[in-house]
């Protein structure tokens, strides 16, 4: 018998899960930990809460979950209630699937300023994580700032311009739609240090943008590359750059005819983040130019106004004692998801933050594989049985897949109408849930 630990219950930690079951057989057992009593990490608190096809996914992960050699161990914290060392002695294997929690930082003056947060904040604010549900963003302001031409930019935009109408049928905690409700955002600049064919925004997301009820995208035509340019880009980029020549080419009437404009200001690299009174009042830009493909400054500065604004230019892993970090790209020192022998990491905890929620499947089924070449057929650890019995010396609350079901039903429960679910903010509200 194989013992796994699986710490992060997200889809790197799933992936991984079914790729050990698939192998394996019923000559495994795995545990999935979670820090939190609810399981699905990313799908639950970093997919947009409008974005509930891809939601969606986490059927797979509980079908998983279901099985009789896979439990989840939530409300469990790795390096705080029990070491990875001590992991290391009861799992053959212990798998780090723990996401990209945290912002990266720009580094630029101003950062810290008030109403200037991170998109791993904001995106938690709004999708109601524990740890961020008292950011308390102020939208009394006419303009907001989006640093950042990626996907995640696009859901902040997106959530900063829609109306409560659109927020229908998606689970935004009601702490966000209530602020969100009082908005007097009436522009949104994304800034972009480089140009329309290097964005990050596929064409899906990017489409989002041109069916706004009260928003309407533009951009200047100027900062568009020729379009005979476009042939050499691959179709999906190609698809995006198409989308941005169309909101350039919306006239100004149309412009005029919604109450928010999203404008894309591209070549805009932010130099300082302005404030006063400790709050943030614009970002200071300086014009660049493409030199081989990368960002160079122009010397030409400007300010843009900002009440508000939301860094997303990716995130990192949180670093665990004794784990060994790769500093430089925010991730866990690995080589092709092993850190040494017994610990190995997978997903965006290996790679970084890159990719679509699929791409951690074949990670999953890669890291399994090395796995298989280190233990042969286990060790004789004690695996489950050893953590429990720690895990009641030490009084630890663990919450399994069954109280996770209940905290889900009673979620459906409390829900607004036309809502899937109003999550829950505080672990201690979990429980009591899991309780009854
Ligand atoms: P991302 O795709 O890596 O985009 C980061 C953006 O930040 C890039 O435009 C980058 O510009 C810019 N940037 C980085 N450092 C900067 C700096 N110092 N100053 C100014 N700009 C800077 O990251 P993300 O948007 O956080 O998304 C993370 C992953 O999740 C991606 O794989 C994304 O596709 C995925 N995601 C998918 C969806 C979806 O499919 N619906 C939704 C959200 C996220 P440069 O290119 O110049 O570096």
């Amino acid at each position: 018998m194989r013992h796994i630990a699986i710490i992060g219950s997200g889809p790197a930690g799933y992936y991984t899960a079914e790729a050990a079951q698939k192998l394996w057989g019923d000559d495994v057992r795995v545990d999935i930990f979670d820090s939190l009593p609810v399981p699905y990490g990313l799908i639950r608190f970093g997919v947009a809460p409008d974005h509930q096809s891809i939601k969606g996914v986490y059927r797979r992960y509980e079908a998983t979950s279901l099985s009789d050699n896979v439990r989840f161990v939530g409300n469990v914290t790795i390096g705080r209630d029990v070491t990875i060392g001590e992991l290391q002695e009861f799992y053959d294997a212990v798998v780090l699937a723990t996401g990209a929690p945290h912002d990266k930082k720009t580094g630029i003056a101003g950062e810290d300023l008030g109403n200037v947060f991170g998109s791993a904040a904001f995106v938690g604010w709004y999708n109601g994580h524990p740890g961020f549900a008292s950011l308390d963003p102020k939208v009394s302001g006419k303009h907001a700032v989006v640093i950042g031409n990626g996907n995640v930019a696009l859901d902040v935009v997106r959530i900063l311009a829609k109306t409560r109408d659109e927020f229908h049928g998606s689970d935004i905690v009601n702490h966000a739609l209530d602020v969100l409700d009082h908005s007097k955002v009436a522009k949104v600049t994304v800034l972009g240090r480089r140009g329309p064919h290097q964005i990050a925004m596929t064409p899906k997301e990017l489409g989002e943008l041109g069916h706004l009820e009260r928003a309407s995208p533009r951009l200047d035509p100027a900062d568009l590359p020729p379009e005979s340019e476009d042939a050499a880009l691959d179709p999906g980029q190609r698809k995006s750059v198409t989308l941005l020549r169309g909101f350039a080419a919306i006239p100004e009437a149309d412009h005029a005819a919604k109450a928010i404009e999203v404008d894309f200001d591209f070549f805009a690299s932010p130099k300082a983040i302005l404030g006063g009174d400790d709050r943030v009042i614009g970002v200071e830009v300086e014009r660049t130019k493409l030199e081989d493909g990368r960002a160079v400054g122009t010397g030409e500065i400007y300010t843009v106004p900002a009440e508000l604004v939301v860094i997303c230019i990716g995130y990192q892993t949180s670093p665990i004692p004794d784990v060994p970090f790769d500093e430089k790209n925010g991730r866990f020192a690995n080589e092709e998801g092993r850190i040494r022998p017994g610990l190995y990491c997978v997903g965006w905890a290996r790679r970084g933050p890159t990719g679509t929620i699929g791409t951690n499947r074949p990670d999953g089924f890669a890291v399994i594989e090395k796995i298989a070449g280190d233990i042969g057929d286990g060790a004789g650890k004690p695996g489950g049985d050893g953590f429990d019995k720690l895990a009641n010396e030490r009084n630890l609350a663990v919450m399994a897949f069954d109280d996770w079901k209940k905290i889900d039903e009673a979620e459906v429960k409390r829900a607004r109408d036309g809502a899937p679910r109003e999550k829950f903010i505080a672990v201690e509200e979990m429980i009591a849930a899991a309780r009854g």
